[in-house]
């Protein structure tokens, strides 16, 4: 008889576990609350964001805290009632700011993204869908001085990690993207990234193989999950019994983890996008900017300008303001009509540990309980590479890779 799991999430990375565990022999149950396209993993940027290395914490920070607590518009903004609230969290990623965690931790995100396209790859070919994986690279472009200035330090850096990139001029640039706007001074060509068509559409399809083979997705929102002598009983609107449990719930994982025993720092680093529909075509790959913390990408419902950081919790509303801002900085590095139209402001709430790591691990105190979750601004990145070693870490086969960066009591 074929063995079983229950997945709680239903997004990227659990669905990805799923379809992974499938391929093994298992018979998987998702269980989500959401409705299709309303998390995360559809709202993202699209772009498979391999170069993506450094964790978030720095020390270079601490001088532009000031500024963000008092620039409500800002790429970076904290919403003061929730200071309280994030203070326990903020200490933690402050001190991840050390070298060595900072090392450690550049060390657990480049071997995952070393793997990651190879690993999506394998996956679209094994559902026959390539085309969600638009391998074209992507820019990063500067227009200002300090902007080159960095641009030259993150080409040094790549190139000391084997990440490829090529220095643009501002004609190289233009030649390869024409409605960028000639203010920009200069630009990084990543070459071996990615982008996604469409990130919703790809959480669809996954979903659709998923239940093709026998998945069964249940739309409910568990509460709580307790320990039971035939595995784990898990409290929804129904209740539910599983032998064995992988908790994949994004930015909510550390509500369910309590019980359970582990106590985990996980906070929500809240982003935004929006899209101009009439876009869809002015560019052949996503561009981001270094001032303007954000990235364009062209989708097939049009070019999506999507990034920012808020950290504001789970439950405050969305400040849809954020989103539309984002019009103004493409206004400013592309060259659009004065008039257009800019619509479906969202918001998604990404998965965030002080170290920028994810956990990926099993317990040391529960027998079959997993945890996948915590990919923070590299959810869709690292995906399949994410199912693939939770599937060898289930299944008992021999895992590629030292896991211990990604291990849920290393905040103990
Ligand atoms: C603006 C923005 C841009 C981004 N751009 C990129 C990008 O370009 N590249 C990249 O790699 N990453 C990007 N990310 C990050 C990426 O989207 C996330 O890391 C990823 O989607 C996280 O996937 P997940 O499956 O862990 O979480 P989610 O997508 O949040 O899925 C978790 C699911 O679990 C469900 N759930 C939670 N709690 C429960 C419960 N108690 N019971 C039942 N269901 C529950 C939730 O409803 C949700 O559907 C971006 C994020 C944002 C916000």
């Amino acid at each position: 008889m074929s063995q079983s799991i229950t997945i709680i999430g239903g997004g990227i990375i659990g669905v990805c576990c799923g379809l992974e565990l499938q391929q093994r022999g298992f018979n998987v149950s998702i269980i989500d609350d959401k409705q299709d396209r309303q998390g995360c993993s559809t709202g993202n940027a699209g772009h498979f964001a391999i170069e993506q290395i450094n964790p978030h914490a720095s020390w270079s920070m601490l001088p532009r805290i000031p500024k963000m607590l008092l620039d409500p518009m800002g790429p970076l903004t904290i919403r003061w009632p929730y200071f309280p609230q994030l203070f326990p969290w903020l200490a933690r990623f402050f001190w991840n700011a050390r070298s060595a965690s900072v090392e450690r931790s550049r060390e657990g995100l480049k071997a995952l993204n070393q793997q990651a396209l190879a690993a999506w790859e394998a996956l679209l070919a094994n559902i026959g869908a390539p085309e969600f994986l638009q391998a074209k690279g992507h820019l990063l472009t500067a227009e200002s001085d300090k902007g080159v200035a960095a641009l030259r330090q993150m080409q040094r850096q790549s190139e000391r990690h084997d990440i490829r990139c090529q220095w643009l001029t501002k004609e190289a640039m233009l030649s390869m993207e024409s409605l960028l706007s000639d203010t920009l001074k200069a630009g990084l060509w990543y070459q071996d990234t990615a982008f996604c068509i469409e990130p919703g559409e790809l959480l669809l399809r996954l979903r659709h193989e998923f239940k093709q083979l026998g998945g069964r997705l249940e739309r409910d929102r568990i509460y709580q999950v307790d320990p039971d002598p035939r595995g784990y009983r898990l409290q929804g609107e129904k209740s539910y019994v599983c032998q064995r449990l992988l908790i994949a719930a994004g930015a909510w994982s550390h509500q369910l983890t309590k019980n359970l025993g582990y106590s985990v720092p996980l906070e929500t680093e809240r982003g935004y996008h929006l899209m101009l529909p009439e876009h869809q075509h002015c560019l052949s790959r996503p561009v981001a900017s270094y001032e303007r913390s954000f990235i364009m990408t062209p989708m097939s419902s049009g070019l999506r300008l999507a990034g920012t950081v808020e950290l504001a919790g789970l439950k405050a509303k969305p400040n849809y303001q954020r989103a539309h801002l984002l019009q103004n900085h493409a206004q400013a590095i592309l060259q659009l009509p004065k008039e257009f139209v800019a619509q479906d402001a969202w918001m998604g709430c990404r998965p965030t540990l002080p170290d920028s790591l994810p956990v990926l691990d099993q317990s040391s105190k529960h027998q079959h309980l997993y945890f996948a979750f915590g990919h923070q601004h590299l959810g869709l990145t690292q995906g399949a590479i994410s199912a693939r070693l939770m599937t060898a870490m289930i299944t008992g086969d021999h895992v590629s890779m030292d896991m211990s960066p990604y291990r849920i009591d290393r905040f103990h």
